[in-house]
């Protein structure tokens, strides 16, 4: 109807409208940040449906994060209501699942089979590479992986790598991998790099599959096409066809948008030639271009085009907004990186204070993901509500990795990695030495890990010790009885609560003195707390489609591994603190995430942190053009996240692994025009630094601590590990701070400067504290 054609398409700009209503030849966007490119492909879905006659089955629309994927189906359910579920909105590896299970059988492989994250892969590849007798220090596993990984993005199998190999490296590097495929086959697993490898093999061995899923679907839409690599791109053009098949099915439309100057992956295989040849790729391809950004200020935007100018070989292009120039960029040079936090948890108060943001407006973006931790202490201590995106430091924990092996195993007995992994955790006496004979029972006779440990049990494992046998017996035991529990339907939480009881492994975690170890059995209960809502929340889901055979059944055992298992580095999976709205009331929560967790997101306040050279851009980037140039990207694609408000902040002195490390200011600070910028604070003049000699500081740190600052009360030692100060605060009355132990605090008196420095501290119910302001202070201004 003419009505809701005019609405679709009513907000648009003349060039958004175009790629919008294309038909027919592939097409491609390529636009800077901003610029409505996920805009188009969502009001694209939309009008295929309403205007074309499309059903939401015939469409598969790919992004680059599980996040984004949620964003983008939201979105389009909010044009098209519940029809949206029928069409396939994912990560390009959930698509190659969802593809695998149901065409397992086609690839002579079960439909179960388990997913090695890296860290599984690079097990797998240490014990290859002892197999066979390779030095781990000349060809540590990591590099193998690595090599490994960038072959499969090539689709170069262990056969060609061998027939390509030129140099010792590339002949071991070949070595290993053959192995490891055989090796993951006989698990019944894939790593990452084989979902999209194996896709791609199975669209082009099956000529009649291929066809199957052209006819299903008519429309391909790509989000963030800059970061595909190889790999992805023939697996798009498989999916779409570039020519009619035998029997005359046309090629499915597609439709790709991106943008050459956020290309963040190229680690990762990704390249931006993609894009660059797309017209050559795809035969009659149609290139739209879009300039007006819809998101950020003028000064933001100028920001961003300066930083990225600098880069070398790519096309020009400036983006400009006609909402007006903003406010300025907010500067903020701080002594150290807790100080850098405490500005900023100060500086989101104030904001919601004066009710110029809700929390859920801010975003807190940092380099690498071991820089949130200084965020969370101090947004807990404030009690300001927060959520950490990428939560895969949560399964990453080893208790959480044990529990989820465990379930692995009981989804699939022959996943290896899991399975050696769980056989002596908790100990059952089953010893190294057991464990290398029964392995070289597998290997000589050809068979599982899993068929030599049944082996074991029957006896036919000669060089097995009886005491060993015994155990092996009773842990196959318990895996059968944990199989029957899943095959009798149980919920996931279910099972994991029987794993936990009949393995001893929560008796064992509460029985012990390690503090660390309540900590497990707290993170053990938050699984069990993330498995129950899984399947809560799969009940509410919409059945599957008929022909999704294959595919786990939502809330299943299955399901949750799945979910579990697609959390990529980069990406974000629901933990217990993930669902800010229900809890919190409408101002919601601060998302904290690294930048690349954030490209393709927005937000009305952004925080970029850690702008110090040698941490962004990473110091692994500095004297290295191509890295650099990456880093600049991504430099750019932090500051066009910010709608209104941006804030550039740095630390002086930062604590890399435990030492404190002097970083210059980032050089894309420099690169930032400086009238944009209003520096709230700037570097002290080194001759008045309130720092005190380093040495002086080390020395009157202990002599605070020996008892003769205390007055109204005895002050802990400083925490072990925990957050410290090293340098001297300037206090004046009426500042606030907040304390790691006593929480938030005025200063009612200060005395003295230097290193006889003392402040007198009223910290409400904890009373009035007077504490020396030099050394290990556990505690900050605000
Ligand atoms: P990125 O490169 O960061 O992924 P993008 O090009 O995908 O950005 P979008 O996220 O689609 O940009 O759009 C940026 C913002 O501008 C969004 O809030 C979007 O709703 C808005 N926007 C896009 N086009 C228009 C328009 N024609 N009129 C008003 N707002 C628009
Ligand atoms: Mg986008």
């Amino acid at each position: 109807p003419k009505g809701r054609h005019a609405d679709l398409l009513a907000d648009l700009n003349p060039a958004q409208r175009e790629a919008v209503t294309h038909a027919g030849a592939p097409l491609l966007v390529v636009a800077g940040a901003g610029s409505g490119k996920t805009r188009v492909l969502t009001r694209r879905i939309a009008y295929l449906l309403a205007e074309r006659g499309a059903h939401p089955g015939q469409i598969m629309a790919i992004t680059f994060t599980n996040k984004a994927a949620a964003e983008m189906r939201e979105r389009v359910s909010e044009l098209v209501g519940r029809r949206a579920n029928a069409m396939w909105v994912s990560t390009f590896h959930s698509m190659c699942v969802r593809l695998l299970r149901r065409e397992a059988k086609t690839l002579g492989m079960s439909s179960n089979f388990s997913i090695y994250d890296s860290d599984d892969t690079k097990r797998l590849i240490t014990l290859v590479a002892r197999d066979l007798d390779i030095d781990p220090k000349r060809y540590p596993a990591r590099t193998l992986a690595i090599h490994i990984s960038n072959l499969k993005n090539e689709l170069v199998d262990a056969e060609s790598a061998a027939g390509k190999a030129g140099n010792d490296l590339e002949r071991r590097v070949a070595e290993v991998y053959a192995e490891y495929q055989r090796r993951l086959s006989l698990a019944n697993a894939m790593d990452f790099d084989d979902l999209i490898m194996r896709s791609v093999e199975l669209l082009q061995v099956f000529p009649d599959v291929a066809e199957h899923y052209r006819r299903r679907f008519r429309h391909v839409l790509v989000d963030e096409y800059q970061d595909t690599n190889h790999a992805q791109y023939t697996l798009v053009r498989e999916l779409v066809g570039t020519e009619p098949t035998e029997s005359g099915v046309e090629p499915a439309e597609l439709c790709v948008v991106g943008d050459a100057d956020q290309s963040i992956y190229a680690f990762r295989g990704a390249t931006i030639r993609n894009i660059e040849e797309f017209e050559r790729d795809f035969p009659n391809a149609r290139t739209i271009l879009l300039e007006q950004n819809y998101r950020s200020t003028q000064t933001i935007l100028n920001a961003a085009n300066e930083v990225i100018s600098r880069n070398p070989n790519r096309r020009a292009k400036r983006l400009w907004t006609d909402s007006g120039d903003g406010e300025k960029i907010a500067g903020y040079v701080a002594d150290n990186e807790h100080d850098e936090a405490a500005f900023i948890a100060g500086e989101i108060d104030a904001l919601a204070d004066r009710g110029e943001a809700h929390y859920s407006d801010v975003a807190v973006f940092y380099r690498t993901n071991n820089q949130s931790r200084v965020f969370e202490e101090i947004f807990i201590r404030l009690g300001l509500p927060y959520k950490v995106v990428g939560g895969v430091r949560f399964y990453e924990r080893r208790e959480v990795r044990d529990m989820l092996a465990y379930l692995r195993v009981i989804a699939n007995p022959e996943d290896t990695v899991s399975l050696r992994r769980i056989l002596n955790v908790p100990k059952r006496g089953i010893g190294d030495r057991a464990e290398a004979v029964v392995a070289t029972h597998a290997e000589r006779e050809r068979i599982s890990f899993n068929a030599a440990l049944r082996d074991a049990v029957a006896g036919k494992v000669p060089l097995l010790n009886p005491r060993s046998a015994k155990a092996i017996t009773g842990f196959v035991e318990l895996l059968n009885g944990l199989q029957e529990l899943a095959e009798e339907g149980a919920e996931v939480a279910d099972i994991l609560e029987a794993v936990l009881e009949r393995t001893g492994y929560r008796a064992e975690l509460e029985e012990s003195d390690d503090p660390q170890d309540a900590s497990r059995v707290e993170n053990l209960t938050e699984l069990v707390t993330v498995a129950r809502e899984f399947t809560e929340s799969a009940a509410e889901l919409p059945p599957p489609d008929e022909d999704d055979a294959g595919v786990p059944e939502p809330g299943s055992l299955a399901a949750f591994l799945e979910r579990v298992s697609l959390v990529a580095d980069a990406d974000s999976i629901p933990t217990p603190d993930g669902e800010e709205d229900e809890e919190e009331d409408d101002a919601g929560v601060v998302t904290l995430m690294t930048v690349h967790t954030a490209k393709g997101l927005e937000y009305p306040v952004v925080f970029c942190t850690g702008w110090e050279d040698g941490v962004f851009p990473h110091m692994r980037a500095l004297g290295e053009p191509a890295e650099l140039a990456e880093e600049r990207r991504l430099a750019y694609v932090a500051i066009t996240r910010a709608r209104k408000r941006l804030y550039l902040s740095r630390a002086i002195t930062r604590s890399a692994w435990g030492q404190p490390m002097t970083n210059p200011a980032s050089r894309f600070i420099d690169e930032i025009p400086v009238d944009l910028v209003d520096w709230r604070r700037e570097e002290p003049d080194s001759s008045q630094s309130s720092y005190g000699s380093p040495r002086a500081a080390t020395t009157w740190g202990r002599r605070s601590f020996g008892g003769d600052s205390v007055q109204t009360r005895s002050i802990p030692p400083a925490p072990k590990k925990g957050w410290q100060n090293t340098i001297a605060m300037k206090l004046d009355v009426g500042d606030k701070v907040s304390h790691d132990k006593y929480g938030l605090g005025t200063v009612v008196e200060s005395q003295g400067d230097g290193p006889r420095a003392t402040a007198t501290i009223d910290f409400g119910a904890a009373g009035k504290v007077k504490l020396m302001l030099i050394g290990s202070v556990p505690m900050v201004k605000l």
